[in-house]
């Protein structure tokens, strides 16, 4: 029995349940040299372990009954060399459904042995210091990723590309609070050193203006990570479900729709030069009774005419539908250039007056003027995210949070310092260091919240809860 200052050893198949070559059962905890030896029948002498790190051929056994369950390949790690820095052993075994609950079942026999939760070896990584939650947040990302600009960031955040940036920031807040505290110790109390306490308050205006460029992105790193949503307009039989088709089959659709079912298609998951992207379909601008629907065209239509000084002649010259709709976010694909109807040519000569950047024809029964329009779609997008598609961060403008968690500390800690140069602005006539130091020293918590230091067990659990089991 295990007292209960002692950790739990969990363990948890790490590769996805089913019919497979092999499956990766891992185990982690102080139990995990025991299991090896009561669970695990190697060619290495009993009252030895195994060389860690290297792989050893060796049946997984009842600890109880001593009968084979199987027989593959085994690792051992030991601590603080693995990914959770503690003893970790990992059994390769067959991936069948029988072999895997017979030898979880055994690993259950085994004292001070559980089954892990949900994200629970990626939590002692954490705990062991070993990840900080901007790592933890990438490693899950990357087993999210489904195209290459997300899998791209997703790994370098899983290195510390953020926390690296996260920790300038923090250190940047440690400096002013140094000036401010040598101000605090060392000044003159009856004259505010006027020198230090300035310094600190430019440091202070530049980081904040660093911060507000950070957090004024439009959400596009949040969007990136989770998918750009594209809304096909258009008159009836203007093609958009075709449109919707042929993006489903000729781009990498990232969840292929049923066989059969692609006419009624109404939203489809698109992989776009490494970008992900979900189109869907409105299904017909009409006329419409739906009160609901209504409201949608209604707001629309609204938020066309709050952009009124973009190009209003093209937009009315798309008619008193479609016109309205159209937006400096607006890509105008005029179909059917194979039929030379009488509107085709209209409309041709409308995108000869504008910027065609923005216009773009094509035909989709033939396919004509397609992979144009589609490379037009990924460079606008590229430049409305500003990324190119690697998933790097080369400039102060691109995005860089990618989670609405680390949103809110960096505006929390804006705020803190926008209240630290109030604090010790002369033009108010009270200069407060003491006070000022006290915001600094807040605004220096949420940043570092950011990558650690969160006390709070809620919020750890929302960083873990969408991990899958045996991560
Ligand atoms: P939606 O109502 O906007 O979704 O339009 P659909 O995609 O359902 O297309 C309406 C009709 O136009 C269908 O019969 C399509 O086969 C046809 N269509 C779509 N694109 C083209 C095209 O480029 N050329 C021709 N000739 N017909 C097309
Ligand atoms: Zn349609």
């Amino acid at each position: 029995p295990l007292s209960p200052a002692q950790k739990e050893t969990i363990y948890a198949l790490s590769t996805p349940p089913g019919r497979a070559g092999i499956a990766v059962i891992r185990i982690s905890g102080p139990q995990s040299e025991r299991s090896m030896k009561d669970a695990v029948d190697g060619s290495h002498r009993k009252d030895l372990l195994p060389e860690p790190w290297k792989m050893h051929r060796s049946a997984v056994m009842d600890p109880e009954t001593k009968q084979v369950l199987d027989e593959g390949l085994s690792v051992y790690f030991a601590t603080p060399k693995s990914f959770t820095a503690e003893d970790v052993l990992e059994l390769h075994i067959h991936s069948g459904r029988a072999i895997i609950s017979a030898v979880l079942s055994a690993l259950s026999k085994l004292p001070g042995c559980r089954m892990a939760e949900p994200g629970e070896f990626t939590r002692r990584a954490f705990e062991k210091g070993r990840l900080d939650l901007t790592q933890v947040e990438g490693l899950r990302d990357l087993i999210d990723a489904e195209t290459e600009e997300q899998r791209r960031w997703a790994l370098g955040a899983a290195h510390g590309t953020v926390r690296d940036e996260i920790e300038a920031l923090r250190k940047d807040v440690v400096a002013c609070l140094v000036l401010c505290e040598a101000e605090i110790d060392f000044g003159d109390t009856e004259e505010i050193d006027e020198g230090l306490v300035n310094k600190a308050k430019g440091r202070a205006l530049a980081l904040i203006q660093k911060l507000r460029m950070h957090l004024q992105d439009s959400r596009r790193g949040e969007i990136l990570r989770t998918g750009i949503r594209i809304v096909i307009f258009g008159e009836p039989n203007a093609g958009k479900s075709s449109l919707l088709n042929w993006l489903a089959q000729r781009q990498a659709a990232i969840v292929t729709p049923l066989p059969g079912t692609t006419r009624d298609i109404l939203e489809v998951s698109l992989d776009l030069g490494g970008l992900p992207v979900i189109v869907c379909d409105t299904a017909g601008l009409r006329k419409t009774q739906d009160p609901v629907e209504s409201i949608g065209i209604e707001r629309r239509h609204r938020e066309a005419e709050r952009r009124a000084s973009y190009e209003p002649p093209v937009a009315n010259r798309l008619g008193t539908e479609i016109g309205p709709l159209v937006t400096p976010d607006t890509l105008v694909l005029l179909n059917k250039i194979d039929l030379a109807s009488e509107s085709a040519s209209r409309h041709a000569k409308i995108m000869e007056e504008v910027s065609s950047e923005w216009y773009w024809s094509a035909s989709l029964a033939t396919g004509e003027g397609m992979p144009e329009f589609v490379e037009g779609l990924v460079r606008v997008i590229r430049q409305r995210y500003r990324t190119n598609g690697k998933g790097e961060r080369r400039s102060m403008g691109e995005p860089m949070i990618r989670h609405a968690r680390q949103r809110v500390h960096m505006e929390n800690a804006a705020e803190y310092l926008e209240a630290f140069v109030r604090c010790v602005d002369n033009d108010e006539g009270r200069v407060d260091v003491v006070l000022g130091a006290e915001e600094l020293r807040y605004a220096a918590r949420e940043i570092g919240s950011i990558s650690r230091a969160v006390s709070v067990d809620d919020v750890l659990d929302g960083v873990f809860r969408d991990f899958c089991i045996g991560k």
